[in-house]
């Protein structure tokens, strides 16, 4: 850089000064030196020509002219030029001409003679000085401008390599630094780049140290950059003092479509609050955490604040975290939880809450209310003939046509596989609910088309009405249950109201459930009975069904048909099963020291519920272990529909069985759809054909050829095969002819208490039944 007041412009300048200064100062002083030497000069000729005055004065005077003149020959020899002048004398010689001239006048005593007048020459006495003085000052002067001029090239070179060491240090570069060359041995410039290049090597250290540090820091930002976009949320500041909100990592511009913070904090719908607490923070010093949704838009965001006192600076931090999946999960949970994924209508649980909060507003309003409870009739069977794809899609017409036969107000829930439920609002009597329910009924008259099946269905509905009929939401549920189940027992196809008579029902079934229970605890009323199983071929009781029986103190003696239904309704038919199998297990450890029972297998009916229960199995084992009977006397019956329910599972259960050694029997066969491909998968040993086919062998030619088919199957799968129902002679006859190998049914014996079964057993001859 070029500075007019440089070092370097002074030094030059001051030079320039001082060489004028001295000139001029050796000029002046000549010139005063010289005017001294001329006045001296004029004094000393003056002193002499008074003296010469003093000579010749009395010489004019008294008329010795020659004399006078001899006297005025011998002036001095600067003198070049005399005249004198009197009223007697007159005298001239010389010319006057560039000398110097002194006039005086010519006194003798105090009497004026005339005058004198000289000229002289300085020119001698001027050249002597200024010879002598200019040898002196041009000495003096070339000695101080050749000093001077060494002096002013080393100071300039000096100065001009500072200039070119500023010009170096100018030109470095932070980033790449490199040691400045020495540009001289001089001492301070050498000390300077000395220590300039030290400075260079801190400054060096500490941009390389900075670098790493600020590739870190990058890097640093760039983790909890990714890191926060992975957990999707951003940070956020506020400055108390001047009212300024701050985001970093504002990722959510791009997926909201927000230009800035600012736009997308005033899009939230609840941002008031928020303001609110951030203001509260800066006050108070506190936390505060709030759920936020954007505007308008399905984004949902989890904010967290905190005060924060930065050098005495208050300000509000926190985060914004995107919770939008998570609230879309609860809320798809939420769905799930109250609503059928199949039909997509609201579930037994969400239909209850809706319900209770319904019959507030109803009783409020003075109004009346109808819960429908609906079952289509054929549904099992649609499903079983057509598969559960086609079954599931009648069950989505079904709820459509259901949901467009009524009111908007109204509630529509699925509350099971092919019961419905509808809470019909407003009603006034029962002949507006009669309305609705014809229209339902029209509504699902006509047939539906699924992948070109004809669905026809109809429905059994029981109705009741809040509050004739119960004023909370569980008996009017309990009610309209019942009620449908009535409608399902009077032929199905139709609805109908509760009554009074139903609820007296009702009651005489939570009366037996109750009963039912207080006989499960105890042990006496519940009773198993034996029916015996013949051999044809060895002609022998082989075996007995265990079958129960209730000893009731008050109803008297019961069988299964009565009570066993009503188990499976509420839940007891499982603790049964536990009763019969440990009693069962219990009579046949006692069998096996009685020479007439010791032979007999024991079968024990087991319950759907029962055999799906997770520790089924294990219960066996435990049992078997206790009371340590030959498993290959028990026998396990299971009906053929529980069997295919979920084969696979029933697979797995009954190998498990199989592997104790306990034997299994498929009771009820014929009744329940079984594939052949699925039955020859089954380990079971034991094919028991339903009653319902052998009760009518004789006369009805589809039960015979059912029941040879059975037979068949059994033989084909190498499986032993028992006929149940058979109550007289030709039956057994016909059955032994078709291959039956063991027969099971009133002929031989109903069903008997364990002491009647032994005499039974004692008494046993089967030349008696042929
Ligand atoms: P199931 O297992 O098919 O039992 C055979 C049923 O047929 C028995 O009825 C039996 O008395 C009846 N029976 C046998 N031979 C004849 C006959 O020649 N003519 C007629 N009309 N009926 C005959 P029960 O004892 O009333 O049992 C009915 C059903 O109750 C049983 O059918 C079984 O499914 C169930 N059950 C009985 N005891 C138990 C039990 O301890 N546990 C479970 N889970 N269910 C049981
Ligand atoms: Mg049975
Ligand atoms: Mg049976």
């Amino acid at each position: 850089m070029k500075n007019k007041f440089s070092l370097l412009n002074i030094i030059n300048f001051f030079s320039i000064t001082l060489l004028i200064v001295f000139i001029s100062y050796v000029f002046i002083d000549f010139k005063v030196i010289f005017k001294s030497l001329e006045d001296i000069q004029k004094a000393k000729i003056e002193e002499y020509l008074k003296a010469k005055s003093s000579i010749i004065a009395p010489l004019i005077k008294y008329g010795f002219n020659g004399l006078t003149k001899e006297e005025l020959k011998k002036l001095d020899e600067n003198i070049k030029y005399i005249k004198i002048k009197t009223s007697t004398f007159t005298y001239e010689k010389g010319l006057k001409k560039n000398l110097k001239i002194i006039k005086l006048p010519l006194y003798y005593s105090n009497e004026k003679l005339g005058e004198i007048e000289i000229g002289y020459n300085d020119s001698g006495l001027l050249k002597k000085f200024s010879n002598k003085y200019f040898q002196k000052v041009t000495i003096y002067l070339i000695f101080v401008l050749v000093l001077f001029f060494v002096v002013y090239i080393f100071l300039r070179n000096k100065l001009s390599n500072l200039n070119r060491l500023a010009q170096k240090i100018e030109k470095i570069n932070y980033r790449k630094i490199k040691q400045i060359e020495l540009l001289d041995n001089y001492y301070e410039i050498k000390n300077i780049t000395k220590s300039i290049n030290h400075l260079l090597n801190q400054i060096n250290n500490f941009y390389l140290h900075q670098k790493t540090l600020i590739k870190k820091l990058f890097l640093f930002k760039k983790q909890l950059e990714t890191a926060q976009k992975i957990a999707k949320m951003f940070t956020w500041e506020y400055n108390c003092e001047n009212d300024e909100f701050l985001a970093q990592n504002f990722h959510m511009k791009k997926k909201l479509g927000f230009k800035n913070f600012d736009e997308f904090l005033n899009s939230l719908n609840n941002k008031e609050r928020f303001f609110h607490e951030v203001k509260k923070a800066c006050k108070e010093n506190n936390e505060f955490e709030i759920l936020l949704k954007v505007e308008n838009k399905e984004f949902y965001f989890r904010v967290q604040g905190k005060t924060n006192l930065k050098q005495n600076k208050k300000n509000v931090i926190g985060v914004f975290i995107d919770i939008t999946d998570e609230i879309k999960k609860q809320e798809q949970i939420k769905y799930l939880a109250y609503h059928d994924p199949l039909t997509g209508l609201i579930n037994r649980m969400y239909l209850k809450e809706q319900l209770e909060l319904l019959l507030n507003i109803t009783k409020r309003n003075n109004k009346k209310l109808a819960l429908v409870f609906i079952d289509l009739d054929n549904f099992k069977f649609i499903n079983d003939t057509f598969g559960h794809d086609i079954g599931d899609s009648l069950l989505v017409e079904v709820s459509k046509k259901l949901q467009n036969s009524i009111r908007r107000s109204d509630l529509i829930s699925r509350i099971g596989g092919d019961e419905f439920i509808l809470v019909l609002n407003n009603i006034k009597n029962k002949s507006d609910v009669e309305e609705i329910m014809k229209k339902i009924k029209n509504g699902l008259q006509t047939p539906i088309y699924i992948l070109n099946h004809k669905l026809e269905t109809t429905f059994s509905a029981g109705i009741s009405i809040f509050p004739d009929d119960a004023d909370d939401t569980e008996d009017l549920l309990k009610f309209a249950d019942i009620a449908m189940y009535e409608s399902k027992k009077q032929g199905k196809n139709r609805y109908i109201f509760i009554n009074e008579e139903l609820k007296k029902e009702i009651k005489k079934y939570y009366l037996l459930v109750d009963e039912l229970k207080n006989a499960l605890k105890k042990d006496h009323e519940l009773i198993l009975y034996f029916q015996p199983k013949i051999d044809i071929n060895s002609k022998k009781v082989s075996g007995v069904e265990a079958l129960i029986r209730w000893q009731h103190p008050q109803r008297g003696f019961l069988t299964p048909n009565y009570f066993i239904d009503i188990a499976e309704k509420a839940n007891l038919v499982s603790l049964i099963d536990d009763y019969v199998l440990e009693k069962g297990i219990k009579t046949l450890k006692k069998w096996q020291n009685d020479n007439y029972l010791n032979n007999l297998t024991l079968a024990i009916n087991i319950s759907a519920n029962k055999f799906n229960e997770n520790n089924f199995i294990e219960q066996l084992k435990y049992l078997i272990n206790q009371y340590k009977i030959n498993p290959e006397k028990l026998q396990i019956e299971i009906t053929e529909t529980l069997c295919m329910q979920n084969v696979y599972h029933t697979i797995k259960m009954l190998n498990e069985i199989k592997s104790m050694g306990i034997k299994i029997a498929l009771d009820d066969f014929g009744t329940g759809y079984s594939s052949l491909n699925y039955l020859k998968k089954i380990p079971f040993d034991v094919l028991k054909i339903d009653q319902t086919f052998v009760k009518d062998l004789l006369e009805d030619k589809d039960d015979l050829t059912i029941t040879k088919m059975i037979v068949e199957i059994s033989k084909i799968l190498n499986k032993i095969n028992v006929a149940e129902g058979v109550e007289n002679e030709n039956i057994l006859n016909l059955l032994s002819d078709l291959g039956v190998s063991i027969i099971q049914g009133y002929y031989f014996s109903k069903p008997v208490s364990e002491e009647e079964l032994k005499k039974y057993i004692i008494s046993f001859d089967y030349k008696n039944y042929i």
